[in-house]
């Protein structure tokens, strides 16, 4: 048996890599283990490859709008194959950064399963089925996540998962895309501009029910406006794949409804991914929703760790390198790390996009905190006018002056939420935001009226 390691990781996501580089930089003996591909579901089959999708989808649909700027194109066309390179040019980017980042802090990697067989030991298998077990003082669960299939539902070459849609080689010139939340919406986003005719149909009642209502509504009228055809209050009965098509039925508002398309897309949520035989056979508890894991991201068994999408919840990459951060320092003996998950911002990629931090409006208004919201539109900011940027708002929360939370929708909002998660996560008042000074002219000075 080889010596002991300080940390072993199962996973080599982003949970797992942020784990493995810090706990390494800090001079431990650190392993990871991983059984795919290094960066996890967010470089292969999640954040990575949909972001470089749809970064050529919004290139191709804001030539649209370089003819109000005086710029002529005349032929512009889609090349299908040439964008799935580019996809995965920067997936094998992600997933060598990934390696490289584990490799320079010092941690060592090997590819292959990670089992669990008593709370100091993992047994590696590589994929010739040579196994070894190594001792390890600390073990961290890193396993991620997989999608969730409807019961009653089958998949096949036109019925998908957004795992299975990422290998798509050729654009479908008609999708129907179940469940209208964040996977849902982005993929949307990305066919309806290649060109695609697109169905969302979403069992609730509005699209994407976690962001805030007017935000979600004008991300509505916006893929409205590109052709998107939503279908809200609809629950699927049946997708059936004919071989050439599918065909769905579902009951709109107890109505009967039917429709077909070239090949239909499943986004209905995601679970945790582990292996309920390995848990309960070291006592590890666990429900559906996730593993069980205290404020330190330790399982009820000391010295086993989990974070990230294995442990349910917000199910984002930078929750799980967050968790995953925390958790390490704590095995490092470092407690100057704090985690606070009212303060992880989410963003949902479609165009608009939405961005949000803290507190939204409903869930003060749900729980009866007194609030006071400024607003601030794209149209008074001089940058977005001269992009052409289209509607947006930011919306800030305040309690008590302090700034809990704050919600964007617009082009940007992914980055333009980045110093309002820091000033929500400061509590920053107003008195302090007023000393904030921006650069102008930027698309920044959107958040001028917080120093107003
Ligand atoms: C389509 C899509 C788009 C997304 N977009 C975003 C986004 O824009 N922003 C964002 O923040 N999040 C996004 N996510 C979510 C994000 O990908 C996940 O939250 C994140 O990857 C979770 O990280 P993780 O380390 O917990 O798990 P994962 O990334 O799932 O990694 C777990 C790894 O563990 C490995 N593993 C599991 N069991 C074993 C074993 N026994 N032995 C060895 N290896 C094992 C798996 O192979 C996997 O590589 C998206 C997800 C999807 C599906």
């Amino acid at each position: 048996m080889s010596e002991k390691y300080d940390l072993i990781i199962i996973g080599g996501g982003p949970g797992g890599l942020a784990a493995g580089a810090f706990a390494a930089a800090k001079g431990k003996r650190v392993l990871v283990i991983e059984k795919d591909g290094w960066g996890g579901t967010c470089t292969h089959r999640g954040c990575i490859p949909t972001k470089a999708l749809l970064s050529c989808s919004k290139h191709f649909a804001d030539l649209k709008k370089l003819k109000r700027m005086g710029i002529n194109i005349k032929e512009a066309s889609v090349d299908f194959a040439a964008i799935k390179k580019h996809q995965q040019q920067i997936v094998k980017v992600s997933d060598l950064g990934a390696q490289k980042m584990l490799t320079d802090a010092g941690a060592e990697i090997r590819q292959g399963f990670g089992e669990i067989i008593s709370p100091s030991e993992v047994r590696f298998t590589d994929s010739s089925a040579k196994s070894e077990i190594f001792p390890a003082r600390n073990i961290m669960i890193a396993w991620g996540s997989a999608p969730q299939v409807l019961p009653g539902i089958t998949l096949s070459e036109r019925v998908m998962t957004s795992d299975g849609i990422l290998n798509l080689h050729t654009l479908p010139s008609s999708i129907i895309i179940v469940g209208g939340s964040v996977i849902g919406v982005e993929f949307a986003t990305f066919f309806v501009e290649l060109g695609a005719k697109v169905t969302i149909v979403e069992m609730l009642d509005s699209l994407l029910p976690l962001e805030d209502e007017e935000c979600a509504e004008l991300l509505r009228q916006e893929l409205n406006r590109l052709g998107v055809v939503i279908h809200t209050s609809t629950s699927l009965e049946r997708l059936q794949d004919t071989g050439s098509s599918v065909r769905m039925t579902a009951q709109k508002d107890g109505k009967p409804m039917e429709m077909s398309a070239d090949c239909a897309l499943l986004c209905t949520g995601r679970k945790p991914f582990f292996n309920a035989e390995e848990l309960k056979k070291l006592g590890i508890q666990y429900s559906p929703s996730g593993i069980a894991v205290d404020a330190n991201m330790m399982t009820n068994i000391e010295g086993i760790y989990a974070v990230g999408d294995v442990t349910g919840g917000m199910m984002l990459a930078h929750r799980a390198m967050h968790q995953a951060r925390f958790a390490a320092g704590r095995i490092c003996g470092e407690n100057d790390l704090i985690y606070n998950e009212n303060v992880i911002p989410s963003v949902v990629y479609s165009h608009p996009q939405i961005a949000r931090v803290g507190c939204t409006q409903k869930r003060a208004e749900d729980e009866g905190i007194s609030v006071e919201i400024i607003r601030s539109p794209y149209s008074a900011n001089i940058i977005a006018r001269a992009d052409l940027m289209g509607q947006g708002f930011v919306k800030a929360i305040f309690h008590q002056d302090k700034l809990i939370g704050a919600t964007i929708v617009g082009e940007d909002a992914a980055e333009l939420i980045a110093p309002l998660t820091l000033a929500v996560c400061a509590a920053m008042t107003r008195k302090q935001l007023r000393s904030w000074v921006l650069p102008h002219p930027t698309l920044t000075e959107i958040l001028a009226f917080l120093s107003a």
